[in-house]
């Protein structure tokens, strides 16, 4: 049988308010999950262990941690597989990043829940209800079937740049589950959803850095989500007043107008006040041939570009 050192976060309030890393060696089943360890460590070495989880099959969504520093869900990462992967004997276990622990591996969820509130994550439809069910679509279902599949296990925010920065930011799991509702038929708040979700630590505060696609262990992909709540807010004309808005618009008119990224005009789009005392800088840039030139190019195709660009927007 295999043998595996866990190197584990411990934090244990009743004793102490300093955290301390603890090391456990266990010989176990080569099937074992990450949470098959933690429960076999619990039950055999140390009952204090703490450690969140409910259905065992991915479906819940508690057990999300840290294995040598990338989130997963416990139950659905295996041991030998993490060691394989990092060629490694120890395996490190941390509770998920951004969330304060309570105990061990187990965080404060509070936050989360809040954020996932706050975006309204039901349906609102517009008028009385209709006499029978409301009927809807195979392919408009299919339009949310992503978003729908997320089961708040939080590993998204673990990961999540923008939150770690700014924790009012609302964030990957409450995004999606935003599309998930603005993006239905039988919702009547398409509108003011996307108000609502384009304000102060809203969709345009995403860095994009992809992480919360990366590692969403359900295939959610929620940066698409808040893609494609971009696109919905500039289809309803709202959130000019915000810079993240405004550069993603330069990227869509760059594309519409020559086909390709014109980098030199992204700034003075997402920034005019700034772009005016970057000129000096921008000219030396351009004079050392580092700037591509401010005037739009056109490529040969540029209908086709078009057309990808108007079936994008149909597709939301
Ligand atoms: S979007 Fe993915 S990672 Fe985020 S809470 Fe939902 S299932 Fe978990
Ligand atoms: S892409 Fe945006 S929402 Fe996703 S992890 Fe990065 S900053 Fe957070």
């Amino acid at each position: 049988m295999p043998q595996t050192t866990f190197d584990i976060f411990r934090y244990q309030p009743d004793f102490s308010d300093e955290s301390y890393r603890q090391s456990f060696d266990l010989e176990h089943e080569s099937e074992f999950t990450i949470l098959d360890a933690m429960l076999e460590l619990q039950n055999e070495q140390d009952g204090s262990l703490a450690v969140r989880y409910s259905c065992r099959s991915a479906i819940c969504g508690s057990c999300a941690v840290r294995v040598n520093g990338k989130t997963v869900l416990a139950c659905m990462t295996q041991v030998e597989a993490v060691k394989e992967e990092f060629g490694c004997e120890t395996v490190r276990v941390d509770p998920i990043g951004n969330f304060a622990p309570i105990k061990d591996l187990v965080v404060d969820m509070d936050p989360f829940w809040e954020k996932f509130k706050s975006v309204k994550p039901y349906l609102i439809p517009d008028g009385p209800p209709p006499e029978k069910e409301r009927i809807v679509s195979k392919e408009a279902m299919q339009k949310i079937y992503n978003e729908s599949k997320c089961i708040l296990c939080a590993a998204c925010y673990s990961e999540c740049n923008s939150f770690a920065a700014d924790p009012e930011f609302v964030g990957p799991a409450a995004f999606a589950w935003g599309y998930r509702f603005a993006g239905d038929e039988r919702d009547g708040q398409r509108r003011a959803r996307a108000k609502l979700y384009s304000g102060q630590h809203g969709i345009w505060d995403c860095t994009r850095c992809m992480y919360c696609n990366e590692r969403c262990p359900k295939g959610v992909d929620p940066r698409d989500a808040i893609e494609k709540l971009g696109g919905i807010a500039f289809n309803e004309g709202i959130s000019w007043g915000d810079p993240g808005a405004r550069h993603a618009k330069a990227f869509l008119i760059s594309m519409k107008t020559g086909g390709k990224l014109n980098e030199t005009m992204l700034v003075p789009f997402t920034n005019p006040i700034k772009s005016q005392l970057d000129v000096p800088f921008a000219l030396k840039m351009m004079k050392k041939g580092k700037a591509p030139s401010p005037i739009p190019h056109r490529i040969k195709r540029l209908s086709e570009v078009k057309k990808l660009i108007k079936n994008v927007k149909e597709t939301i």
